[in-house]
C-alpha cells in the first residue's frame, strides 16, 4: 500500500520541510495522517483525487498535527464535496477538533458533514477496516496523549504492514505494534546528545530509534519530524540509528510515493 509523506518536520517547518504529516492510499480510497501546512495543496501535489480522502486520523493535539484541519474542511467543501469524510482521533484530540468546529463554521455553508469518530486509548484499536486494508492504533508516550497506527493491507499483489509511531518516547506499546511490521516509520526529533529534553518532551534521538527498530523486529525504517535544527544534518540521525538496527535506515522525503 503506497503512502507520502506531506511533511516530516518536527514542530517548527523549515525551508526544507514542512510539520509531519502522512497519506496511506489504495485504488479507492485516501486515509490522511494528522492535518498540517496547506493539506489540500499536498494532496494536489501528491498527484492524489481529494474525492477520494475519506479519512483522516489525527494522532494527537499538538498544533502542528492540527493546525491544517480547518482549511482542508473549508478547501474540500469549496470543491464541492458531498461524502462525509470520517475524522478519527482520541477524546482529548476530539475537543480541539470541536473547538475548530465552532470557531470556523465549517459545516453550515459546506455540502457535506464531517464524522467525528473517537478513538479509545487501548492498544491494537480497531480504528478502521476497509477494502484491502485495516489500521489499528495503540497509545504512545508523548507529552499530549497520542497513538500509533499500524496499517495492515492485504490486497492482489499486495501484503504487509507499516507501522507510525506518531510523536513518542521510546515505548513497548510502540514495539508491541510495530512487531515484524515491514516498515517502521519513526520519528527521530532530536540526536542523542539531547536525550534529556527528548525524554522531557516526548521525543526519541537517533539512537533511540535504531533500538526500537531492532526489538520490533521491522525489515525497514523510515525516520521522520526532524527537529528544525537539524535540517541539512539528517545524516546524523540516520548515523545514529544503524548503530543498533541493521536493516536499511532512510531519511523520509516529502511528496515521494514510498512502497512496502
Ligand atoms: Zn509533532
Ligand atoms: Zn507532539
Amino acid at each position: 500500500m503506497p503512502f507520502q509523506f506531506f511533511g516530516t518536520s518536527g514542530a517548527m517547518s523549515s525551508p526544507e520541510r514542512d510539520n509531519t504529516a502522512l497519506a496511506f492510499y489504495s485504488k479507492d480510497e485516501v486515509v490522511l495522517v494528522d492535518c498540517s501546512g496547506s493539506p489540500y495543496q499536498k494532496i494536489l501535489k501528491a498527484g492524489l483525487d481529494p474525492t477520494r480522502v475519506t479519512s483522516l486520523i489525527v494522532t494527537h493535539r499538538h498544533v502542528d498535527h492540527v493546525y491544517g484541519i480547518p482549511s482542508l474542511a473549508h478547501n474540500m467543501g469549496l470543491a464541492g464535496r458531498r461524502a462525509a469524510v470520517h475524522v478519527y482521533a482520541l477524546s482529548e484530540t476530539m475537543k480541539v477538533l470541536r473547538g475548530f468546529m465552532g470557531l470556523f463554521p465549517l459545516e453550515e455553508k459546506m455540502p457535506y458533514r464531517i464524522e467525528l469518530h473517537e478513538v479509545p486509548p487501548k492498544e491494537g484499536h480497531d480504528v478502521l477496516r476497509a477494502k484491502g486494508f485495516r489500521i489499528l492504533s495503540t497509545p504512545v508516550k508523548h507529552g499530549a496523549p497520542n497513538i500509533g497506527l499500524r496499517v495492515e493491507f492485504d490486497s492482489p499483489g499486495e501484503r504487509g504492514a507499516v507501522v507510525y509511531s506518531g510523536d513518542t518516547s521510546p515505548c513497548p506499546s510502540l514495539i508491541a505494534l510495530a512487531r515484524g511490521a515491514d516498515v517502521l516509520i519513526h520519528e527521530a526529533t532530536f540526536l542523542h546528545d539531547e536525550v534529556v529534553r527528548a525524554a522531557a518532551d516526548g521525543h526519541t534521538t537517533g539512537y533511540q530509534v535504531g533500538e526500537v527498530a531492532s526489538q520490533a523486529g521491522v525489515k525497514r525504517l523510515i525516520l521522520c519530524h526532524f527537529s528544525a535544527s537539524l535540517h541539512g544534518r539528517e545524516d546524523e540521525l540516520r548515523r545514529e540509528a544503524v548503530h543498533s538496527f541493521t536493516g536499511p535506515v532512510e531519511l523520509a522525503e516529502e511528496l515521494r510515493e514510498y512502497r512496502v
